[in-house]
């Protein structure tokens, strides 16, 4: 109120982009609360009000500017005030709560926590517009530094219940694939989309793939000492322009013998086979210290992929039942599926008003 003593007429000169089309300008809504004239070019949400005078180029600008300075009609000063009026802060944060309580009302079947609505959310903006198998094939090509988090059950519940490793997580430098049918179908039901899944054993094969093709290095750390050669083997035998630099057995007592002799070699991926949190905290540790590589935690695929153990059939991995073939291969995990997915799909959130207040 004090700035607005100096002067008459209200304007929003934007020039018109794809950000500019996109935005909100709040401000009006105090230039309305004011009682000036206004007046704007020609921006999406400056349309929707009586009140804003819209110029649609440079000399409309002026001349509206002109009229404003002299218009003494009682109405449009009647009706700047009914808009104020209509827009003021709490109606907007109104309209914001009533949008996500009806959110809620049709997606109440399904109720998922904060910290794992957090990660979904991640994984939906990166996922959604992106083929992430090109992504990482360019990233390959640029030697452009990537750290890859496979999510599934196991990782939401763990980062829930681990601050160092959520952040982590939630880091922007992060690219999180849906690793399992559990989280694209929570998603499905969360934001109406689709997304599809990306189990981290394709997308491990599809950066071999990558890497055989334009003839870059790999480091294998991970599993037994049987395992991690018989994964040696597979990529040799597989992807022979792929040239092995080096490989560990995830049994160290000195990690950091690891941890130095990948930084020395700076290889083009590293592939780490750990499980989970383990391979993602190592990954963490070595990022900062190098300056190029695509780096992946693959949990249990370099036993699969070296013929340790066998992955369900297609058909069966194709109508989303590879992990009822899991169970019923090694019932001992029967225990961990349901602490980390029954849990996971069905676990409690807090109610939105709740969190609105
Ligand atoms: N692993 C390892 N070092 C460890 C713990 C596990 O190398 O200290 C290896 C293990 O041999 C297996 C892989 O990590 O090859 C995945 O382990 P797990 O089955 O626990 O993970 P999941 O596949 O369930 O994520």
């Amino acid at each position: 109120p004090y700035y607005a003593k100096h002067f008459d007429v209200c304007t929003l000169p934007f020039l018109l982009n794809d950000i500019t089309a996109s935005t909100n300008p709040i401000k009006v809504f105090e230039y309305m609360a004011l009682g000036k004239p206004i007046v704007t070019t020609a921006l999406n949400e400056c349309k929707k009000y009586e009140s804003i005078n819209i110029a649609n180029n440079y000399d409309e600008f002026i001349e509206l500017v002109d009229k404003m300075l002299k218009n003494n009609d009682k109405n449009y000063y009647k009706k700047l005030k009914t808009e104020a009026n209509e827009n003021t802060w709490s109606k907007k944060a109104n309209t914001i709560v009533n949008t996500l309580i009806d959110y809620e009302k049709t997606a109440s079947f399904l109720s998922i926590d904060d910290v794992i609505e957090e990660i979904l959310l991640k994984i939906y903006i990166q996922n959604y517009n992106t083929n992430i198998k090109e992504l990482v094939r360019k990233n390959i090509s640029k030697k452009q530094k990537t750290f890859i988090v496979t999510i599934n059950s196991e990782t939401c519940i763990y980062s829930k219940e681990d601050e160092i490793y959520r952040n982590m997580v939630l880091d922007k430098k992060v690219l999180l694939v849906p690793d399992s049918i559990s989280i694209t179908y929570v998603m499905k039901k969360a934001f109406k989309e689709k997304i599809d899944r990306y189990p981290g054993i394709d997308l491990l094969v599809d950066i071999l793939t990558d890497l055989n093709k334009k003839k870059k290095s790999l480091y294998l750390y991970g599993s037994t000492e049987k395992v991690n050669n018989g994964m040696v083997k597979y990529v040799n035998d597989n992807f022979p322009n792929i040239r092995v630099v080096g490989h560990k057995n995830g049994y160290q007592e000195d990690e950091t013998i690891v941890e130095n002799e990948i930084i020395k070699l700076k290889p083009d991926a590293i592939v780490v086979a750990l499980g989970i949190p383990k391979q993602e905290i190592f990954i963490n540790k070595i990022y900062q210290k190098l300056d190029k590589g695509i780096m992946i935690g693959v949990g249990g695929s370099f036993d699969v992929l070296s013929g340790n153990v066998k992955r369900a059939p297609i058909l069966m991995r194709k109508i989303n039942l590879e992990w009822l073939y899991r169970i019923l291969k090694d019932p001992k995990r029967f225990n961990k599926f349901y602490n980390k997915n029954i849990k996971f799909v069905f676990s409690k959130k807090r109610g939105i008003k709740e969190w609105v207040q």
